[in-house]
């Protein structure tokens, strides 16, 4: 049985003093034994974020990372310094690192593997535009960003990742893909993680649904056989976040 995970991505937003105080209003009301519950932080949020939800059993997560482990990459953070600082997870590939940020499938891969080899969770994104999907071409293109994503992960290690379908059209637009659309998705995902690694390690990947999640449609998304739960943006940011992870 795959436990749910819920994760908020807050992107750019929240400065380290809003970042605690929303976190001590929201702990309480988002603990969960039946959810996992992350959030996911800008990079100079996590000391705050970590400090505020100590004990509480909230997962706390970076939104990016490097794959290298240290060296001359101004402005980067390794995934070594998230790990000491009590990091659990990352999110890797977001469409919006892909698209203004110029991440390649390489470099996701190469982020995955790390963070695996370090011991954070890898919250792993793809999805397709709006011009994909008219073009009938959506689950092509998501086989073969997972397949990238995963080259040369193993199957006891990709037990471990969390896999995100988040429809690029349907993030920050209020346009949610239906339950059927995403389900369609999330279950091709899942077919292609059981070519490469066995149905039986495909079973225990978790895969989120993520694109406009909100209190009104996670229950229906999340009750889907191939969604395990959701990666939440702008609602993440709201106290509405704890109706979505007690859907
Ligand atoms: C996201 O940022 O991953 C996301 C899904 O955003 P939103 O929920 O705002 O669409």
């Amino acid at each position: 049985m795959r436990k749910k995970i819920v994760a908020g991505n807050w992107k750019m937003n929240k400065t380290p003093k809003e970042a605690a105080e929303f976190c001590k209003l929201m702990k309480e009301k988002v603990v969960s034994d039946a959810v996992e519950v992350v959030f996911c932080v800008p990079f100079v949020d996590l000391y705050p974020v970590l400090e505020e939800l100590k004990g509480t059993g909230i997962g706390v997560g970076a939104e990016n990372m490097h794959f290298a482990e240290s060296g001359a990459y101004t402005g980067e953070v390794s995934v070594q310094m998230l790990k000491e600082m009590g990091v659990g997870y990352v999110i890797l590939g977001h469409s919006e690192r892909r698209q203004y940020f110029g991440e390649t499938d390489e470099m996701v891969n190469q982020k995955v593997k790390k963070a695996l080899e370090t011991g954070i969770v890898p919250i792993l994104c793809c999805g397709e535009t709006l011009e994909q999907r008219e073009a009938g071409i959506t689950i092509e293109w998501v086989r073969i960003q997972i397949k990238c994503a995963l080259a040369g992960v193993s199957a006891e290690d990709a037990k471990k990742v969390v896999v995100a379908y988040e429809p690029i059209w349907a993030i920050g637009t209020g346009k949610t893909a239906t339950s059927a659309q995403a389900q369609e998705v999330c279950h091709a995902i899942r077919t292609v993680l059981a070519e490469l690694y066995g149905r039986e390690t495909a079973e225990e990947i978790r895969i989120q649904y993520g694109g406009s999640v909100n209190s009104k449609n996670a229950a229906e998304l999340f009750a889907m056989e191939d969604i395990d739960g959701g990666l939440v943006g702008g609602a993440s940011l709201k106290e509405e976040f704890v109706s979505i992870v007690h859907y």
